[in-house]
């Protein structure tokens, strides 16, 4: 027995409207998927959460209700409220999360080296200070068991630097977004665990 997400949008309406939609569509999913165990709102107990506050995103809500929903408890309903932005800053704020993506990859590419450069080095174990010692072809994480780091202090600063670049381009995003202009857009993110 396990659970699966299950999460919904819904235009602008009232909460009232809100719960008689959400009820009409968890009665048709108990219909054609079953109660028990559907991994539908079926599956859930009857009502809506309603939860406090108004979330900047789609996906800030659906986090938020993923986080915290239970499959025992009833659906979470979170209320979404954004400025669209202009077709001017969309194409910016798109151009800005490719070079994010592309600074994500260089750091995962670079971590990967680390680890073929470390499994290619001449001796076969590897040390540390705590008196342990491991075959270079077993080491799968930055530090020994014991928390010391293996990385040297070179490649350290390499992987820093490309974080903090990282950590800037994710502000820059943040700050573009919310300078977002154009039509408001509000939206209900409706759902939580079901259990299958
Ligand atoms: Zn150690």
């Amino acid at each position: 027995m396990g659970s699966a997400d299950y999460i919904k949008y819904y235009n602008k309406m009232t909460p009232k409207q809100l719960k008689e939609v959400v009820k009409q569509d968890t009665e048709e999913m108990g219909y054609e998927e079953g109660h028990s165990y559907s991994g539908t709102w079926a599956s859930k107990n009857s009502g809506i959460n309603f939860l406090n506050g108004v979330y900047p995103g789609e996906d800030e809500a659906e986090k938020y209700i993923l986080d915290n929903n239970d499959k025992w408890d009833c659906v979470d309903a979170a209320l979404v409220k954004y400025k669209a932005g202009t077709e001017a800053q969309n194409t910016r704020i798109s151009k800005e999360q490719d070079k994010l993506t592309e600074l994500n990859e260089a750091l995962r590419q670079r971590e990967k080296n680390w680890f073929v450069k470390i499994d290619s080095s001449k001796s076969k174990t590897k040390g540390c200070s705590c008196g342990k010692r491991i075959l270079t072809s077993e080491i799968n994480s930055f530090s020994c068991s014991c928390g010391k780091s293996y990385v040297s202090a070179t490649d350290t600063k390499a992987f820093d630097t490309a974080k903090t670049k990282i950590s800037k381009q994710s502000d820059k995003i943040s700050t573009l977004i919310n300078k977002r202009g154009g039509k408001i857009i509000e939206k209900w993110v409706v759902g939580g665990w079901c259990s299958c």
